[in-house]
């Protein structure tokens, strides 16, 4: 077996948390890591004055981390500026958001080349190396300058922008052409895929062979080959599973249960991002309370939303956004038995999370664009098999293409958010059943172990 280096921004060893509290993701890279006696190599996610290089080894449960300091202003321009303030908002359809300093993109190519010099050193001859996401997609090309010629592979976790977006950016064909240098480049789904090769037909010389069985294909220039997969990423199965079923859960889904009153609970759980259509979403469901007001008392929306990226202007900004139309909601339709939206500005454990998903009839989910997004596929296996809850999936989730016996909808349209609550709200146990079992299908086989073979087998050179 080849010894595996993965390379992300941040690096997260396991901790020993119970079931369930450590991301899929970190479990199913340290699984990997260990067995391939690889190593884990990112930002420490601390500062220093100056960058030096030095590389920081731990050892936890069996996986061997490396991380190195950046300097604040590595941190400024690489990580809050390019990838926070460029990167994001464009690769999620927020041109309007998007900040192109040429500052942020010397830091970006800067901090790329730093931890490519850093990692270098480390790398044996027959390492598969795994880079991760777009805070990284400079890094293959950095490596390959260093003489680095094993296979690399890179995995984009978010969405790839429609060609037409992508051309906003300064600098798009350097940055394509970086992408080049990976051996495999992987999507969470068909529709990122497809607009990667919609760049490549419109905007480049490269060409696309999609000769084989999937419509992935291999994509060249000159020497170079790129082969280009779709494997989207699952939970943990397994251990969401148990968690779901623990102590932490059963009492969280007890407490809610009490909490609910007797109410039917709707509940959302995303990261306060403007991408995750929370002001959209809170509009639907105003929508449905206004024409509704048989349903007045009935149910509630609990939307945990905790706060992310504080220091970026257009997260301070979405969050005063969803705190003045919570307020107008509470303000118009609550009265003093009845709140009608739960609004919370705070993370939880991912198991007490599980007990919420059971305790409530409908998981909205309703993001703008989303390259995956893991909360839909947790609330489904979180669900009481003889009394399952109803999904509603904005069609602009990957997970929409796996998903597709969720209720989906287009996030933007209150009208079709009201009726999709109407419809989950008066679905027959036998139909919430039949979904359950066919969404269950594919999150238990498509799992994060699988995510990771299928892509370890593409980046080793076997067919996936
Ligand atoms: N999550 C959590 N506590 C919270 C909110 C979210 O542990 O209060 C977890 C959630 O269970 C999921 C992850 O954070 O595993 C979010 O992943 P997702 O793909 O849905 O969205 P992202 O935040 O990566 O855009």
């Amino acid at each position: 077996m080849n010894r595996l280096i993965v390379i992300s921004n941040r690096v997260s060893p396991p901790t020993g948390d119970g079931p369930g509290n450590q991301g899929g993701l970190a479990v199913a890279l340290s699984a990997a890591l260990r067995e391939s006696s690889g190593i884990w190599f990112g930002w420490s996610g601390e500062e220093t004055d100056a960058f030096t290089g030095h590389i920081n080894f731990q050892r936890s449960y069996g996986v061997t981390t490396a991380t190195v300091d950046l300097e604040a202003q590595d941190v400024e321009e690489y990580y809050n500026g390019y990838a926070n303030c460029t990167l994001w908002p464009l690769f999620h359809n927020r041109l309007d958001l998007a900040e192109f300093e040429r500052g942020f993109a010397g830091g970006y190519e800067r901090v790329n080349d730093r931890l490519a010099e850093t990692v270098a050193p480390l790398i044996e001859d027959s390492d598969l190396i795994w880079v991760h996401d777009y805070h990284l997609m400079l890094l293959g090309r950095n490596l390959r300058a260093r003489g680095v010629n094993n296979r690399i592979g890179f995995f984009l976790h978010i969405p790839w922008p429609p060609a037409r977006l992508l051309e906003s950016l300064p600098g798009h064909g350097e940055l394509f052409d970086a992408m080049l240098d990976y051996d495999v480049i992987g999507f969470q789904s068909e529709n990122w895929r497809d607009s990667f090769i919609e760049y490549v037909q419109g905007h480049t010389e490269a060409t696309i062979d999609q000769n084989g069985p999937d419509q992935n294909g291999i994509i060249s220039l000159g020497e170079r080959r790129a082969q280009i997969i779709v494997c989207p990423i699952g939970i943990d199965f397994a251990e969401f599973h148990e968690a779901a079923h623990g102590e932490v859960a059963r009492e969280s889904c007890r407490r809610m249960k009490r909490s609910a009153n007797g109410r039917t609970m709707i509940v959302g759980v995303d990261r306060l991002d403007y991408s995750k259509g929370l002001p959209e979403r809170f509009l639907g469901y105003e929508r449905l309370l206004a024409s509704r007001p048989d349903l007045h008392g009935q149910l509630f929306l609990l939307q945990i939303a905790p706060p992310s990226r504080e220091q970026v202007r257009s997260y301070q900004q979405i969050r005063a956004t969803l705190d003045s139309l919570s307020g107008r909601i509470n303000g118009e339709f609550a009265d003093a038995e009845w709140v009608p939206l739960r609004y919370i500005n705070k993370g939880y454990p991912r198991d007490a999370l599980a007990g919420i998903y059971r305790a409530s009839r409908i998981g909205l989910i309703t993001p703008l664009c989303d390259g995956m997004n893991l909360v839909a596929k947790e609330y489904v296996a979180a669900q009481d098999p003889e009394d399952p809850g109803v999904l509603i999936l904005s069609q602009f989730a990957g997970a929409a293409r796996q998903l597709t016996d969720a209720l989906i909808v287009n996030p933007h349209s209150p009208d079709e958010l009201a009726e999709a609550i109407d419809r989950a709200l008066r679905m027959s146990k036998k139909e919430r059943k039949e979904r359950w079992h066919s969404l269950m299908a594919n999150i238990r086989d498509e799992d994060v172990r699988w995510w990771q073979e299928c892509f370890a087998k593409a980046l080793a050179g076997s067919p996936v």
